[in-house]
């Protein structure tokens, strides 16, 4: 599509990610208005809106290209009247997470790792997620409670690996940050913390020299995974920070979700796999969507998921494809169909 980068609304890298993170865009019409679309070309259903806001930051939406509904960053936010379909085998807690949620905040399903959901909030809403429905308010707990889950921590010597997770980790503040990762680190048996972000995506301003520092001086192996789906999400902003944290000594992964009409053809996804390693990174997982209620129409079908995996395996290096992953309730780790 030929239509010219946007590049008028605040993509400016002056400006801060703490100035990004509380001037969101939360209003469908400012987003079209920005966008220069009509309503009739890109219809919003109110209900998914009201059920899981828009929420975007306007670095993420210098991304997109104007005038086009089909901008495939846009499609992962934008509150489509497809959700409102219900379909059958779809839930709000397809994971069965709330079976592994022994206290607030923490998920133990894997041997020897841990997940903490560490933020209370994401700094955008992504449609297909499957933390759509989570109730992030009975599981955001202030200090004294994550002291009870860093208790835990501390009493099972099996646990090697913390990972903070969604909410989105990156949107807290740095004193935060570096609260939780002194307390991990002060326990001896784990060895590595891992931090799933999508903040650097979306507001690569957020990875400051102060962040860097921040994860740098630890004692831990400390993990970075990204979450970017399209090679339009990849913009020397993003590119050169990563480059940053690479040289810092952080190991940088990337997760996407397979979506359809986004990312699922096999130039996108090659394309992906490239500009991620050019900025240092490595595809880690390529996951396949849950069946969560309301985003069926992102679906791909396994099996072409599995023959695009297969024909990027041609093209690439292995350690440029991604493994196809799926969570699985009740499994002792992801799925993986190749
Ligand atoms: C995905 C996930 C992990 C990490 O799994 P890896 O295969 O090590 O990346 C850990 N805990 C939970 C609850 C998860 O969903
Ligand atoms: S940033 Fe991650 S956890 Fe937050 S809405 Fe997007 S996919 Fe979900």
């Amino acid at each position: 599509m030929n239509t010219p980068k946007l590049t008028l609304i605040a993509s400016d890298p002056a400006t801060s990610w703490q100035d990004s993170l509380s001037d969101l865009i939360t209003d469908p019409t400012a987003l079209l208005n920005l966008l220069q679309l009509s309503e009739s070309q890109l219809p919003i259903s109110r209900a998914a809106a009201g059920q899981f806001p828009l929420k975007v930051p306007r670095p993420f939406v210098a991304k997109m290209k104007l005038g086009d509904w089909n901008d495939p960053l846009l499609l992962q936010v934008w509150p489509a009247q497809a959700e409102e379909t219900l379909s059958e085998g779809y839930n709000a807690d397809p994971l069965a997470e709330t079976a592994s949620n022994p206290i607030a905040g923490l998920l133990h399903k894997y041997q020897g790792r841990v997940l903490l959901t560490a933020a209370p909030h994401c700094a955008v809403h992504c449609r297909y997620c499957f933390r759509r429905h989570f109730d992030y308010g009975e599981n955001s707990p202030n200090r004294a409670l994550w002291q009870r889950c860093f208790d835990y921590i501390k009493a099972d010597l099996s646990i090697e690996e913390v990972i903070l997770s969604g909410g989105d980790p990156l949107a807290l503040s740095d004193k935060q940050l570096s609260w939780m990762l002194d307390q991990i680190d002060a326990i001896e048996h784990v060895s590595t913390v891992r931090i799933h972000s999508r903040v650097p995506v979306v507001i690569p301003q957020r990875v400051t020299p102060d962040l860097i520092n921040l994860l740098a001086r630890r004692r831990s192996k400390v993990v970075l995974v990204v979450h970017c789906n399209h090679g339009n999400e990849i913009d020397s902003e993003f590119a050169q920070r990563m480059r940053q944290l690479s040289t810092n000594g952080i190991t940088l992964l990337n997760q996407s979700v397979i979506l359809s009409g986004i990312n699922d053809k096999l130039e996108t996804l090659v394309e992906l796999s490239k500009k991620l390693f050019a900025a240092n990174v490595l595809p880690y997982y390529l996951h396949l969507p849950d069946e969560v209620q309301g985003t069926a129409h992102f679906d791909i079908d396994r099996g072409r998921a599995i023959g695009l995996l297969a024909k990027m395996r041609q093209q690439l290096p292995g350690y440029l494809t991604p493994k196809l992953v799926k969570e699985h309730p009740g499994e002792a780790s992801k799925t993986q169909y190749i």
